[in-house]
């Protein structure tokens, strides 16, 4: 075989304009290329993309391996032609950067289909090379049949391979975004799927009670899972099928094998050329996206930058701030003083008709981050007005900061409405809100769209009501050793179809004329169905002289903590 042809002189600037190479051409590199076009007419701007395709729908891909997107051409956002007529933007695809000399300004370039390098010169250039699914170094990995999906190719694959094989069962192994979106796929195209998931949640990014409604819901839509669970091999079976083998020693027989268990930012380029990476693997940046070199840029999946609810650094893998950093890039790098905010993990995934959203910090994350100091509410809200027809129910949780009310994150999981109401709380928390701002947040409101107190602002009340002492909180994750007596408002036949194991009933009509049966030496925790009820005994019962807690969320808060295993 002969070898690839060196052309090492690279190619020189253009006279009197800057040359601008830019390495990955999907979100954070196409986003760079048009937006830099748009400030600087003189530029000359070539997009190096390694695969066949161009800014590309990669979030649309599990869609068409699900078949809700059939033809592949509606996943190509842009074509090189359209770069080309649209932006004068040189798009060079299947040619792939190998190594960046950065005292000689220059990059080393690779066609793909004939192998061939050559030497490109720059004056600035912008890194969004993204991140690469993980495949861990285990026996079978690499097996006909194991997909990862990040490309079109990939899905094409994918498409193909269950058509063939007329697939019908597949494991998922990682029940995250990307996993979940392709059991969802998987489920439509009529495969029997089991998801296999190191963790004893699904959905990882949020707290694990939040991720108990995921879990019933994959359940009772036939979705076999296996949490806490990991990946030991998977091998391949006589007949042509496979065996995921997990770490518990069990065997799941499926005819695919996707793997969606993460992704690692691309960073050997930038490594390699010496430029710093951060303790989260991610290459360093600053506000304006530069690197440690002044003349490279870098964006999207690649980079780290600061979270700004916990002030630290962090790698986020999603297409807004990918395309937003494209766009701080193409600015900084064009003389304006832009500069990125940080993200805060806004995101959102739909399975199989159900929705979960989430902004800002899980109560994970903030203890993992240190903080404290925090505050959190739950609460079941209809997603609009009750008496209008088919309101169904939101279940929302909110942290925030004590005693300034600081919202930290929310998480919200429903049928409806979920990501609206995420929305607006991921732009409170962008302006520095509080939850005084959530509690008079004017929203719209007829009633098949919400309700007059929106779930965003009873979120905003009952924290307000925390803080202001007017409805204290009781601690869950206490409740089986507390000496406090456990009083549940709720209507003896809602008592009688599941209660917590020590509670005592007495229903909230009946409190005004009975509420001298209560001990006044012990401290009251008060359950109802999801907080409100007993809000409005603790209101009565403080203003008689009683010390009176809400168990935030209620008994549907309960189950969901007790089927996470956060309290026995
Ligand atoms: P990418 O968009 O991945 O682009 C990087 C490109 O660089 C790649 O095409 C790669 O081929 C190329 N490249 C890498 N190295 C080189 C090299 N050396 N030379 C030349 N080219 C190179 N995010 C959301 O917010 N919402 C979603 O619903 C969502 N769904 C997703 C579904 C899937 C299946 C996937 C894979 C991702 C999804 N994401 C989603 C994540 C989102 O797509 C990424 O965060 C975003 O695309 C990152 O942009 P980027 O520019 O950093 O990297």
């Amino acid at each position: 075989m002969s070898a690839p042809t060196d052309q090492s002189s690279p190619s020189p600037p253009a006279s009197g304009s800057r040359r601008v190479l830019i390495v990955g051409g999907v979100a954070g590199g196409a986003s760079c290329a048009a937006r830099l076009r748009r400030l600087d007419e003189a530029a000359e701007i070539v997009v190096f993309e390694r695969g066949p395709y161009v800014s590309f729908a990669n979030c649309g891909l599990p869609y068409y391996v699900g078949n809700i997107i059939t033809d592949e051409r509606t996943l190509l956002v842009a074509s090189r032609e359209l770069f080309r007529q649209r932006f004068n933007v040189e798009v060079q695809t299947e040619t792939e950067v190998m190594a960046i000399d950065r005292p000689a300004r220059t990059i080393r370039v690779r066609d793909v289909r004939t192998g061939t390098s050559r030497d490109e010169g720059y004056d600035v250039l912008v890194l969004s090379p993204g991140a690469a699914p993980i495949r861990p170094p285990l026996p079978g990995v690499d097996r006909p049949g194991v997909f990862a999906v990040r490309t079109i190719p990939d899905t094409r694959q994918i498409r193909a391979w269950i058509a063939e094989r007329q697939a019908r069962t597949a494991v998922v192994v990682g029940g995250g975004f990307i996993g979940l979106e392709m059991v969802e796929n998987l489920v439509q195209r009529g495969l029997a799927v089991t998801v296999l998931e190191k963790l004893p949640q699904v959905m990882p990014p949020v707290d694990p009670e939040m991720a108990v409604p995921v879990r019933e819901h994959l359940a009772a839509k036939g979705v076999q899972l296996r949490l806490g669970d990991g990946l030991a091999g998977i091998e391949a079976l006589a007949g042509g099928g496979l065996t995921v083998v997990a770490k518990s020693g069990s065997r799941l027989p499926a005819d695919l094998v996707i793997l969606a268990i993460g992704v690692r930012p691309e960073t050997t380029l930038a490594k390699d050329a010496g430029l710093s990476l951060g303790p989260r693997g991610g290459i360093v940046v600053d506000a304006q996206m530069r690197t440690t070199d002044p003349h490279i840029w870098a964006v999207g999946d690649a980079v780290e930058v600061r979270d700004v609810v916990t002030g630290q650094e962090t790698v986020l893998p999603l297409a807004g701030p990918a395309n937003r950093q494209g766009r701080v890039a193409a600015e900084s790098i064009a003389g304006r003083a832009t500069h990125f905010r940080g993200v805060q993990a806004t995101a959102v995934v739909g399975v199989l008709g159900l929705t979960i959203a989430t902004t800002g910090a899980s109560e994970k994350g903030l203890q993992r981050a240190g903080v404290t100091r925090y505050e959190k509410v739950y609460l079941h809200p209809g997603h609009h007005a009750g008496y209008y027809p088919g309101a169904r129910p939101i279940h929302l949780k909110l942290l925030f900061a004590v005693p300034d009310g600081r919202l930290l994150g929310a998480q919200a999981v429903g049928f409806e409405g979920v990501e609206k109401r995420i929305d607006v709380i991921a732009t409170a928390i962008q302006f520095n809100g509080t939850v005084h701002d959530l509690a008079e947040a004017e929203l719209c409101y007829a009633p098949q769209f919400g309700a007059a107190k929106d779930p965003v602002n009873l979120a905003g009340m009952l924290a307000e009501n925390v803080l202001s002492g007017d409805m204290p909180l009781a601690d869950w994750a206490a409740l089986d050793r507390t000496p406090a007596f456990v009083l549940d408002v709720r209507e003896p036949h809602e008592f009688a179809a599941g209660h917590i194991p020590q509670a005592v009933n007495l229903p909230l009509p009946e409190l005004r004329t009975r509420y001298r049966e209560l001990p006044r030496d012990r401290d009251l925790w008060i359950c109802c169905g999801v907080g409100q009820r007993a809000y409005y005994a603790i209101r009565f019962l403080t203003q008689h002289g009683y010390h009176a807690r809400n168990l935030s969320g209620g008994y549907t808060t309960y189950k969901d903590l007790r089927a996470a295993g956060l309290i026995p």
